[in-house]
């Protein structure tokens, strides 16, 4: 299941008038036309960006609003206005939108002609004060966008631009999304739980529960030589741990993994689900707790939480769709404990579910007992994770409202191997210290559970949280533990005042 995002568009989309004139329309278009392919063409943008033609009148703008509301493909304009807009036509349009949009507040030159400059230039070159017009619409209705201001050719524009690409792309998956529950949630866990209608309601995603019996029928049903096929492939990849090996005393573990690995697939793929979830509580009739399983799904793209958290799922799932294409990887991942030396580390792993897309080097297969759950060993990879800047985030449901928590961390390799330690991991010096980040991150209510990447950055986040209108709370090197308390504070004043969308 790869991602392609190239298959999504965004719709750059220029406003004007019919003051100026078809010399001058026909200016703002072909500048348009430029630009519009100009970012097309950058390795930044990860989707298409499509030229669209200028909008002068009201019925115009509602017409292509609604035209994007039903093009498949289309995850969100870019709106741009070269000339002056009057903004009254921008409110039917922008009231009927239900794509996210991006203010592009840009100009087609980026230096004035000082010696030779006239009012032709001047008429043409309004984005000062035309996006100023077209701004104060969209602050009037109180619409979540996301304002960029710079010249189109810029690097940091274009950046900035293919992020949010990346998050409406994230988005756009979303309203598609599927979660597959296997069992319930971990009983009496608290923050995995939610609200799973507001979650359909306003993060789009839906969450649909299974027996795990329903899986179990599924991965007897895999056959022998799929089951062998999927070992062989196994053998390739990984660097298998003797006990595995063809003449070793758990092989048997082995081809049962592989088992577990086709029957879930087979499930997902028939049920069009993008994330699943399982719990250690509910393995009725399996063997073992799926974990290369889950380890190599992750890899292919698709989100997980453990323990029955589906948030954490879809979480994984939107970040999977947002780094596409990227180098670094993505995890589900879990704050397991704590080197309170050199101001704080943060050791990060899970019982098995860390995805190898963020794999240091080759990983290795093995089989260890699980102290938990009661069943036979599962069979997991195993490996370090890469290092460099990340971000770890959740998303709880804090009552009437759902708030994302981010934190920006970076990840360092072990001081010293861990030879004993079973499981994939990641250690990481949290911004701006663990002392500050843990206690904000306690105060916000920030899970267990994350989503990881070492490929997105916070922006990614933000601008998801912005698209489906969630509140965002960031921990970096900015955030203090006074601030982040007022933070939350007044926060809690708003969402009380607007309530769950
Ligand atoms: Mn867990």
């Amino acid at each position: 299941m790869m991602i392609d995002l190239k298959k999504f568009e965004v719709w750059f989309v220029t406003g004007s008038q019919h003051l100026y004139g078809p010399e001058t329309l026909e200016k703002v278009a072909e500048h348009s036309r430029e630009i519009a392919g100009g970012l097309d063409a950058t390795p930044q943008m990860p989707v298409r960006v499509v030229f669209k033609p200028v909008l002068t009148t009201a019925d115009a703008v509602h017409e292509l609003c609604r035209e994007a509301n039903n093009a498949a493909h289309c995850i969100g304009l870019v709106t741009w206005m070269h000339t002056f807009s009057p903004a009254k036509m921008w409110i039917a349009g922008l009231k009927a939108l239900q794509k996210p949009f991006l203010h592009l507040h840009t100009q087609y030159n980026r230096e004035l002609p000082w010696a030779t400059i006239d009012m032709d230039f001047m008429n043409l070159n309004q984005a000062a004060h035309g996006d100023r017009e077209f701004g104060f619409i969209g602050s009037r209705m109180r619409l979540d966008r996301k304002v960029v201001v710079g010249f189109w050719q810029d690097l940091e524009v274009i950046s900035e631009l293919g992020t949010w690409a990346r998050a409406a792309a994230g988005w756009h998956d979303a309203q598609h999304l599927k979660v597959a529950r296997f069992g319930d949630n971990m009983r009496n866990v608290a923050v995995t739980e939610g609200d799973k209608v507001q979650a359909k309601i306003q993060l789009a995603y839906s969450v649909d529960g299974f027996g795990v019996g329903d899986l179990v029928a599924r991965i007897h049903a895999a056959s022998d030589r799929d089951v062998d096929h999927l070992v062989s492939e196994y053998e390739d990849t990984y660097t298998l741990s003797e006990p595995l090996t063809a003449k070793g005393k758990q092989r048997a573990s082995l081809l049962d993994a592989a088992r577990i690995e086709l029957g879930l697939r087979h499930f997902l793929k028939d049920g069009n689900f993008h994330a699943f979830t399982d719990t250690f509580e509910d393995l009725h009739g399996l063997n073992q707790l799926p974990g290369i399983a889950v380890q190599r799904l992750m890899a292919d793209g698709y989100g997980f939480g453990a323990e029955g958290d589906w948030k954490t799922a879809a979480l994984v799932r939107t970040m999977k769709v947002m780094a596409a294409g990227l180098d670094a990887g993505t995890s589900f991942m879990e704050d397991y404990t704590y080197h309170l030396e050199n101001g704080g580390l943060v050791l990060g792993a899970h019982m098995l579910e860390i995805c190898p897309s963020i794999a240091s080097g080759k990983p290795s297969c093995e089989i260890h007992p699980l102290s938990i759950g009661g069943k036979g060993d599962p069979v997991r990879l195993v490996f370090d994770s890469q290092t460099g800047p990340a971000v770890v985030a959740t998303i709880v449901d804090v009552g009437e409202r759902f708030r994302m928590v981010i934190n920006k961390v970076n990840v360092i390799p072990p001081e010293v191997p861990l030879p004993k330690l079973p499981v994939a991991r990641a250690v990481w010096i949290p911004e701006p210290n663990l002392a500050v980040a843990a206690a904000c991150w306690i105060y916000a209510g920030g899970a267990h559970h994350t989503g990881f990447s070492l490929c997105l950055t916070a922006q990614h986040l933000q601008d998801y949280a912005e698209m489906a209108g969630i509140e965002c709370v960031l921990i970096d090197n900015d955030t203090t533990v006074h601030a982040c308390k007022n933070e939350l504070r007044w926060n809690d004043a708003y969402y009380r005042l607007t309530g769950w969308r």
